[in-house]
């Protein structure tokens, strides 16, 4: 069959340039240590920021919610499949992140990518009238909501408040939308918030922030990078992703209530999908009660402890450490086919570590994507430390 020849050869290229992806099959829980196809690993590659997502008390929320509310929602929101659940949740979360933001209201998501795509083409108008301006670094799911918007993208480049002002300065939009990833996802810098928002209050623009691998980790009690930066505007947009940190799944927007409104009304991931089951959203009840007690103060006190310990055990000399003081720490390799090996090679040695390349990341930037969770030890992250050291001389 012809159409499938074409497939193949397409395959075959990616092949050529080291860019195929291959699944791993994980048989134990998300922790550092883990089963892998029958090896015992070490692992260092999972969002799972606080050792969360086999923690007993919130596996017993789930388990209670299925009790409750069986497994499945049967519709989507707006038509049966809002449960008593996602309605705690969203004003759980609404209380959560409420102090960052004015006349809060929250809006559970399945993912992380829906929600994204849901605040961009339920923002935009649609028509000339508006314009987004996406951060160069930004996650897939946030430029395939830009595309998705059908109003004019255009990208500004990493971290540039200047460039980012006279872009604005020179649109003549009436809605105009920021976009930002607020920890870089594969670099794990954070965005310039207080700056970005100034500019976003002075040229009257939504600052949409997407704070995926913020939730949870940073702050003072883990309400994210706007409580990092002691952040407070009805132009913010916020995103959480609660896969990650929160060690379950699904995401939400919060922002005033009549943002909200409108996203429930105009925004057809969020409309057109079937709710995520409402024992997820019970598990999540669990979930905020950990990060924002004093045992998520505990958790990511220890993960801060491990970051530093990172910072200073690792002696680079041809590879590049990126200045990120986030549980995200990467090692840019630069070649495909070098940072595949070495991450062949870190597994060999029972260390799963991601290696990262484009179109994930720019062309010429391949890395490993180390990262840390409150669930590891010192002596975890010792271990790779030492063994990167030997890798990149040898
Ligand atoms: C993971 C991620 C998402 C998507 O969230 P999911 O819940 O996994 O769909 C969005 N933005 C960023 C920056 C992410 O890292």
């Amino acid at each position: 069959m012809e159409l499938l020849k074409q497939l193949d050869r397409q395959l075959g290229l990616l092949q050529e340039k080291s860019l195929i992806r291959r699944r791993r099959n994980v048989e134990s829980p998300c922790a550092p240590r883990v089963r892998v196809d029958g090896r015992d690993m070490l692992a260092f590659c999972s969002n799972d920021y606080l050792g969360l997502a086999a923690h007993p008390k919130i596996a017993a929320a789930m388990k209670e919610g299925v009790e409750k509310y069986g497994t499945g929602s049967g519709a989507s929101h707006l038509i049966s499949g809002h449960s008593r659940a996602h309605a705690e949740l969203e004003e759980r979360l609404a209380d959560f992140v409420g102090p960052n933001l004015v006349e809060a209201r929250a809006l559970y998501f399945c993912t992380g990518y829906m929600a994204n795509l849901a605040v961009l083409t339920g923002l935009a108008v649609g028509d000339k009238n508006s314009e987004i301006f996406s951060e160069s670094l930004n996650h897939a799911s946030l430029i395939d909501g830009g595309r998705l918007s059908r109003t004019s993208l255009k990208v500004y480049p990493h971290a540039d408040v200047a460039a980012l002002d006279a872009m604005l300065t020179a649109s003549s939009a009436s809605t105009k939308i920021v976009v930002t990833d607020s920890v870089f996802s594969m670099d794990g810098d954070l965005a310039p918030l207080p700056e970005l928002l100034a500019l976003c209050e002075r040229h009257q623009a939504w600052l949409v922030v997407d704070d995926a691998h913020g939730f949870g980790t940073v702050g003072e009690n883990g309400r994210g990078a706007l409580e990092h930066f002691g952040l407070r505007s009805p132009y913010l947009v916020y995103v959480g992703t609660l896969g990650k940190a929160a060690g379950v799944g699904g995401a939400f927007v919060a922002a005033h209530a009549t943002v909200i409104e409108t996203l429930i009304q105009r925004a057809r991931p969020y409309i057109f999908t079937t709710a995520a089951p409402p024992a997820l959203a019970h598990a999540l009840l669990a979930s905020l009660d950990i990060i924002g007690g004093p045992e998520g103060r505990e958790r990511r006190a220890h993960l801060n402890a491990l970051v530093a310990q990172w910072q200073d055990g690792l002696r680079l000399q041809r590879w590049q450490r990126m200045p990120s003081s986030t549980a995200i720490q990467p090692v840019i390799i630069g070649g495909n086919e070098e940072t595949m090996r070495a991450a062949a090679a870190l597994y060999e040695q029972g260390l799963w570590v991601g290696g990262i390349r484009p179109p994930t990341v720019p062309a010429g930037t391949a890395r490993l994507r180390a990262t840390l969770s409150a669930s590891h030890e010192a002596r975890d992250v010792a271990q790779l430390i030492a063994a990167l050291n030997e890798l990149e001389r040898s």
